[in-house]
């Protein structure tokens, strides 16, 4: 009873993080009818994760938000290869957006809450069992009894723990700072290779508001991000100011089994990521609206049934048809990435150096849908030549 009048409610679904991806759920599972409470242990208007907001146009739609957040249309692409030689790629088409996440997470928020669901800020959850979630916050512990909890609890979840729910299996630390007072193209994005650069990831730096540069990186353990970070910055933007740091990890594989009874995983908590980019705004945000709309089925129907352990199986189904197959390609050509030496890296781009090759790339490549692009350079017989120079070199990888 203390519950219910805290709160005003009694959650048939209960979702643990307010960022993105557990914001879209909520919104999923309160338009499909069930009483959605979110618990976010930050307080409101709080600093979103670390995150450069580098996502495909079609990924506002996805996560059903407007244009609002919008920074820079990005059409080039300069990548920056060990020996400091470049490669630029430019085309006409819109190829990515740059976003200001913290207004993507206000319009999320403010949508959430149209649809019904009730957002409690500094509340952290702190334990829970199948049917149970305990709370913390300043003013009170709370107990709840939903149908139903969702973790969107970010990288190393919690929430999986709770749950003996297995958690990605790698991770790439990360860390980005935002530089101002700097010039540069407002439509390129830079991506910096090689082992001492990124050692085993890769750097970038991105346009975000006027003025301002987000330049981060990504290595694998045992690598210091900081370090790295550093020391391309000594190199790259020596002058700049740093208006701000912050850190972050990346999940690189996700949980084969983002459900069991009582709990369902989504976003970077099931690590709903693309492996090759580490952006997970898009593979989330398809999966958030599947965890809403099963979680409040779930709640419909009573957690203890039969159909609840129907639907949460058919959830993980979802998710792997829906992001699956780009998950598997990008992970298998991080294993082959991850094995290239600097000279290796070097061969691969003068082999396709060819300027048909890289406008087809530039105009092809789809930051989304990596895992079409070899049946798309399959279909056209004018570049085959050229590709067919790397097939030593890939030979060589894979002995
Ligand atoms: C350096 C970096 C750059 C990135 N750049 C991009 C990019 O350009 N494009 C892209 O698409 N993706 C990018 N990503 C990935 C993207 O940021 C994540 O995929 C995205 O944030 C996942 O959203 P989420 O809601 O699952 O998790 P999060 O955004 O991490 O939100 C989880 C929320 O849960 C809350 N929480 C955690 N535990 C509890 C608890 N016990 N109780 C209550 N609340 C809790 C946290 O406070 C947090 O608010 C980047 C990631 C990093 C690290």
């Amino acid at each position: 009873v203390r519950i219910v009048n805290k709160l005003n409610m009694n959650p048939d679904v209960a979702i643990v993080g307010a960022g993105p991806i557990g914001l879209v759920s909520a919104r999923a599972a309160a338009e499909a009818g069930a009483q959605t409470l979110v618990v976010e242990r930050k307080p409101e208007g709080s600093a979103p994760s670390c995150c450069t907001g580098l996502v495909s146009p079609r990924t506002l739609s996805t996560l059903g938000v407007t244009n609002e957040c919008l920074l820079r249309e990005i059409h080039a692409l300069r990548v920056h290869l060990p020996s400091s030689r470049q490669i630029d790629l430019k085309s006409d088409q819109l190829k990515a957006v740059t976003i200001d996440r913290r207004a993507l997470e206000q319009e999320l928020l403010d949508k959430a809450r149209q649809a019904g669901a009730v957002i409690r800020f500094n509340a952290e959850a702190v334990d829970a069992s199948v049917g149970t979630l305990h709370i913390q916050s300043d003013a009170d512990n709370l107990q709840l009894h939903p149908s139903i909890i969702v973790g969107a609890d970010g990288p190393r979840s919690r929430v999986a723990s709770w749950f003996s729910l297995e958690q990605p299996s790698q991770f790439a630390p990360a860390a980005q700072v935002e530089l101002d007072d700097v010039s540069f193209p407002s439509d390129r994005v830079n991506v910096f290779l090689g082992c001492d650069v990124a050692p085993g990831f890769f750097g970038w730096s991105v346009p975000a508001e006027e003025g301002i540069l987000r330049v981060g990186l990504g290595v694998l353990p045992p690598h210091d991000p900081i370090a790295c970070l550093d020391r391309l910055l000594a190199e790259h933007y020596p002058t700049a100011r740093i208006r701000s740091r912050t850190a972050g990890c990346i999940p690189l594989a996700s949980t084969l089994e983002p459900a069991a009874p009582g709990v369902l995983l989504v976003g970077d908590a099931a690590g709903h990521v693309k492996p090759l980019s580490g952006g997970g705004l898009y593979t989330g945000g398809l999966c958030a609206e599947l965890a809403g709309t099963t979680a409040a089925r779930i709640a419909n129907r009573g957690a203890g049934s039969e159909d609840s352990s129907d639907l949460l199986a058919s959830y993980t189904s979802h998710c792997l048809e829906a992001i699956g197959k780009e998950q598997a390609f990008g992970r298998s050509m991080r294993i082959h990435f991850s094995r290239l030496s600097d000279k290796d890296v070097e061969a691969v781009a003068v082999a396709l150096d060819d300027r048909h090759l890289l406008q087809f790339l530039a105009d092809e490549a789809d930051i989304d849908f990596f895992h079409q692009l070899p049946d798309r350079l399959a279909s056209e017989p004018s570049l085959w030549s050229t590709l067919l120079r790397i097939v030593p070199l890939l030979g060589s990888l894979t002995d």
